[in-house]
């Protein structure tokens, strides 16, 4: 175990503003760097693109922000971020019907992506041993003469020195490159290629739309492969994305939109929208494939150094995960403190945390033929089953909140399987 003296975190986004928070009751003192200078809170910039896009946040990652952050919800909802049970102000559209309304326990915070962001931001950095510099990127790990422990970071005006560095830089994390160059092997990588595309839009929002309804999911299916989300937010607005796979993309403009918007599997999000008043530009944006990097798999990694968040997996945006493992993996960070912390140690843990979201979004895309991917062997069954449980959930709120909480990543997808759940499969399905 090295000394725990200072901390440098890269990438000052939801990920790396986590793994802050947890390295300051760690270290000393902490320093976050980012590229971008931060705006005010809820205001977009440019280092998270997919700011402008519809981020739904899972009860499992509010839950983990509740916890890091005591009262964080009742700040989200004094700046308008809408509150609602997942499974009774939601409709989530399977297999051609809305789920039963379940009162799931899930407790939903609707609130724009910058916002979110913001508040974190926010309390991270009243943190008193944190400080951060911004516009400031770093193109560099140092390490020892032997290479066997990286420290510090080297950005265009100097080196900083540290016990332990901790890359939150995303997707396009640079890690792979910079452990290679230190002759490290890369850690091996799944892709799983979906092709999607994202087109988002905000609309004025009425009380009654919907009647009173927070969200709308409407998943793209294997015929159609074409889908679109609608959640509320904070200033009475609706963020609208409309999402495809391998082509055939949502336009950005208005008519075309709402057009698009018709011809998904629920009519919602078209009744909303082909009434509502547009607020803004649209915005788009591709998603080639889903990434998971397997650090755990290592045989050797350099002391000192870790990676976190986006960087280690990054899932198809359409199952609104990416935040809530990168806030359950900041909770499997504390846990491998407490066990004494290596890097090999919090890659196992946080390898656990993105099994289940994987096999959630790898199992649902490999649904769409097009899909590239390695295909487990129980995948269509699971996929027929899962279709199956969709069936009956369309009458039953037990079955419909066991989907939804694993959907939410507060239970494990096995779950759903459990004999109980499967028998009122079964009984669903045989009555029809
Ligand atoms: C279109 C789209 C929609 C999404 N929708 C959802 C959703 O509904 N729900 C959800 O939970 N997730 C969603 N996600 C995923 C979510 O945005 C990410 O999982 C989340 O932001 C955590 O990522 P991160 O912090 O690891 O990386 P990022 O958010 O990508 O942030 C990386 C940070 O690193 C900084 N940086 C990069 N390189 C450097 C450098 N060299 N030096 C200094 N700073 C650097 C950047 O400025 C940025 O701040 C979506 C993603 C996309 C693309």
């Amino acid at each position: 175990m090295g000394e725990r003296k200072h901390a440098v975190v890269i990438g000052g986004s939801m990920a790396g503003l986590l793994a802050a928070r947890v390295l300051s009751d760690r270290y000393e003192r902490v320093t976050l760097i980012d590229r971008d200078t931060f705006p005010a809170k809820g205001e977009q910039r440019r280092g998270v693109p997919q700011g402008v896009h519809s981020h739904a946040l899972l009860y499992s990652g509010r839950r983990v922000l509740d916890r890091f952050f005591p009262g964080f919800s009742q700040d989200a909802f004094a700046v308008g971020a809408v509150p609602g049970d997942v499974g009774r102000d939601s409709r989530w559209f399977f297999e051609g019907g809305n789920l039963a309304r379940c009162d799931s326990g899930l407790e939903g915070l609707l609130i724009s992506r910058p916002m979110l962001e913001g508040l974190v931001r926010e309390r991270v950095l009243a943190i008193r041993n944190l400080s951060a510099l911004q516009d400031c990127v770093v193109e560099s790990l140092e390490t020892s003469a032997d290479k066997k422990r990286v420290t510090g970071v080297r950005t265009p005006k100097e080196s900083i020195a540290a016990d332990l560095v901790l890359d939150a830089t995303g997707r396009g994390s640079h890690a792979p490159a910079w452990l290679e160059s230190l002759g490290y092997s890369k850690a091996e990588e799944e892709r799983v290629e979906v092709a999607i595309g994202y087109t988002t839009r905000l609309f004025r929002r009425c009380e009654q739309d919907l009647n009173g309804d927070g969200a709308v999911v409407t998943p793209p299916t294997p015929e159609g492969r074409r889908g679109g989300v609608m959640l509320a937010q904070e200033g009475l607005r609706w963020t609208v994305t409309l999402i495809a796979y391998f082509g055939n993309y949502a336009p950005l403009e208005l008519d075309g939109f709402i057009e698009f918007a018709r011809t998904l599997p629920a009519r919602d999000i078209y009744d909303v929208i082909s009434k509502a008043e547009p607020i803004g530009e649209a915005h788009s944006a591709r998603f080639p494939a889903s990434v998971r990097r397997r650090y755990e798999k290592l045989e050797n990694f350099p002391d000192g150094f870790c990676v976190f968040g986006d960087a280690i997996c990054s899932f198809n945006p359409i199952y609104g995960q990416g935040m809530s493992a990168a806030a359950l993996q900041a909770a499997a960070l504390d846990e491998s403190f407490q066990a004494g912390f290596s890097a090999r140690d919090f890659f196992r843990r946080a390898s656990k945390v993105v099994d289940s979201p994987w096999s959630i979004a790898v199992g649902s895309d490999l649904r769409i033929p097009e899909t590239v991917g390695p295909r487990s062997k129980g995948v269509d069954f699971i996929n027929w089953y899962m279709a199956k449980l969709h069936k009956a959930a369309h009458r039953d709120p037990v079955a419909s909140a066991a989907f939804l909480k694993v959907a939410n990543l507060v239970a494990p997808p096995p779950s759903v399987m459990h004999p109980k759940i499967a028998l009122r499969v079964l009984m669903g399905n045989l009555r029809g």
